[in-house]
C-alpha cells in the first residue's frame, strides 16, 4: 500500500479509493483514457499518434456529417445552447415534441419519449414500470443500463443463458404462475460480441407467458432493418415488441436516449421517468442535430450509408477470417478478434495503435474470463483502403504474437 499525498484539506477519507486504484493497476485492469484531438472520425489523432479507428459507435459517420454540423449550429443561433429546465418544469421546447413523434413515425410506434441518453432511457423506463412484485427475465448479456435499471426497480430479477431459448423457456415455466407483472428483456445487437438477439423466438415466449417484450435496440438502431429501424423491422417483429430503445448516441451521431412505444407507455414516462422528471433535457443543437439525422437516414441518402456500412462490414469479416482470426460468433458491425488470454490482447491493442491501427482490448470482467479479445467496429465511412491498410496491419502483428 503507498500513502498518497494529503488532499489540500489534510484529510485521508478517501484513502481506500487509491488503495483500489492501486489494485487495479496491479492486476493490469487499470485503463487510460485515450485522448481524441479533432474530429471522431474514421482516420483520427487519439494520444497525438494518427490512426485507423476501429473503436467508434459512429457507424454512419454522423458525427462529422455537414447537414447535422449546420443543423446544431443554426438551432444554437435560433434557440440558443440550453433549455433551461427538466421537460416536466419549463423545458419542453416544441423540437423536443417534434422530435419524438419523428422518431415514432420511424420506428413505426405509436409515440416516443427522449431521455437524456440511451442509458438514462433503459434505466429510467425498466425501474419506473416495475416494482417489487415483479419479474424481470433477462439475457445474461444485457447491457449494465439494463442491469441498473433491474436493480433499481427492486422487482425479482432471473437471468437465462446468453441467446438461449430452451433457458429461458426454463426460468419462464418455472415462474409461470408469477403473481406479479412479467418482462421480457433483450439487447437487439450484442455490444461486445455483435450477435443478434433471436428476436422471433422471444416474442413467441412473451406472448405464450404473459410478458411485456422489450428489446434494446441501441447497436441496431441505423444499423439492422430497412433504413437502420433496428431488429423489430429486420426480423419483422413489429407490434410484438411493447418497449423499443433506442440511442442517439452512436449511429445517429449525437446523443441522447429513447423509448418507443404506446401512447399509454410514454404517457406514463412523462408522468414517472426519473431522469426525465429530475434531469435537464438536451439543448436545442443536440435535439435539431438528431432531427437532421432521422431526416437523412429516412432518405435515400441513408439507405445509401446503411448499405455501405453492411458492405464494409461483410468485406471486413470476410478478410479477417481469411487472414484465420476467430471472429466469434458476430453478426452485426461489431466484430471481436478473439485472442483468450486478457495480457496478450491488451499487448496486441497496444501493437497495433503504436503500428496506426485503433482497437480496444477488453478482458476479464468487461467480458468472460479466457474470452479476451479486440473489439472492432466498422462504419459506412471507412474507405476500403483504410480497411486493407488495417487488415494488413492486424494480420503481421497477429502473427508476431502467434494469435494466427
Ligand atoms: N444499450 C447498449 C446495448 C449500449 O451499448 C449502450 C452504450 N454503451 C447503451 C445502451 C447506452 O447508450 P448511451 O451511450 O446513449 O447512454
Amino acid at each position: 500500500m503507498t500513502t498518497p499525498a494529503a488532499s489540500p484539506q489534510g484529510r485521508l477519507q478517501l484513502q481506500y479509493l487509491h488503495d483500489a486504484l492501486e489494485d487495479l493497476k496491479s492486476k493490469h485492469l487499470y485503463f487510460h483514457l485515450k485522448i481524441l484531438e479533432g474530429e471522431q472520425k474514421p482516420i483520427c489523432v487519439f494520444d497525438g499518434k494518427e490512426v485507423i479507428n476501429l473503436s467508434s459507435n459512429n457507424y454512419l459517420g454522423l458525427t462529422t456529417h455537414p447537414k447535422l454540423r449546420r443543423a446544431a449550429i443554426d438551432a444554437t443561433r435560433k434557440y440558443g445552447v440550453g433549455s433551461g429546465a427538466v421537460r416536466t418544469i419549463a423545458g419542453t421546447m416544441k423540437m423536443h415534441m417534434d422530435l419524438e413523434e419523428q422518431i415514432a413515425r420511424f420506428k413505426k410506434a405509436e409515440a416516443c419519449v427522449v431521455f437524456q441518453s440511451g442509458f438514462t432511457a433503459n434505466s429510467g423506463t425498466v425501474s419506473a414500470i416495475l416494482g417489487k412484485d415483479d419479474l424481470i427475465v433477462s439475457d445474461e448479456l444485457n447491457h449494465a443500463s439494463i442491469i441498473d435499471g433491474c436493480r433499481l426497480s427492486k422487482a425479482t430479477i432471473k437471468v437465462f443463458k446468453h441467446k438461449d431459448m430452451s433457458d429461458c423457456e426454463r426460468v419462464l415455466q418455472e415462474t409461470t404462475n408469477w403473481a406479479g407483472k412479467k418482462l421480457l428483456i433483450t439487447d437487439g445487437v450484442f455490444s461486445m460480441d455483435g450477435d443478434i438477439a433471436n428476436l422471433p423466438a422471444l416474442c413467441e415466449l412473451a406472448e405464450r407467458y404473459n410478458c411485456i417484450m422489450m428489446v434494446d435496440d441501441a447497436h441496431a438502431s441505423g444499423v439492422l432493418g430497412n433504413r437502420g429501424r433496428g431488429t423489430i423491422d429486420h426480423f419483422n417483429c413489429h407490434g410484438r415488441v411493447d418497449i423499443q430503445v433506442g440511442t442517439l448516441s452512436k449511429a445517429i451521431g449525437s446523443i441522447g436516449g429513447y423509448i418507443c412505444g404506446s401512447r399509454d407507455l410514454i404517457e406514463f414516462l412523462y408522468q414517472r421517468g426519473r431522469p426525465f422528471l429530475f434531469s435537464t433535457s438536451h439543448p436545442p443543437s443536440v435535439t435539431a442535430t438528431c432531427q437532421a439525422a432521422f431526416e437523412l437516414l429516412d432518405s435515400e441518402a441513408g439507405d445509401r450509408l446503411v448499405k455501405k456500412l453492411w458492405s464494409n462490414t461483410k468485406f471486413f469479416k470476410r478478410k479477417l477470417r481469411k487472414l484465420g482470426f476467430d471472429t466469434g460468433k458476430s453478426e452485426s458491425p461489431i466484430t471481436p478478434i478473439m485472442v483468450g488470454d486478457a495480457a496478450k490482447a491488451f499487448e496486441f491493442s497496444r501493437e497495433l495503435f503504436a503500428e496506426g491501427v485503433f482497437a480496444g482490448a477488453l478482458g476479464f470482467p468487461t467480458v468472460p474470463e479466457g474470452k479476451a479479445r479486440l473489439r472492432t467496429i466498422i462504419t459506412a465511412t471507412h474507405r476500403r483502403a483504410d480497411l486493407e491498410r488495417a487488415l494488413e496491419t492486424i494480420g503481421r502483428v497477429g502473427k508476431k504474437l502467434e494469435i494466427i
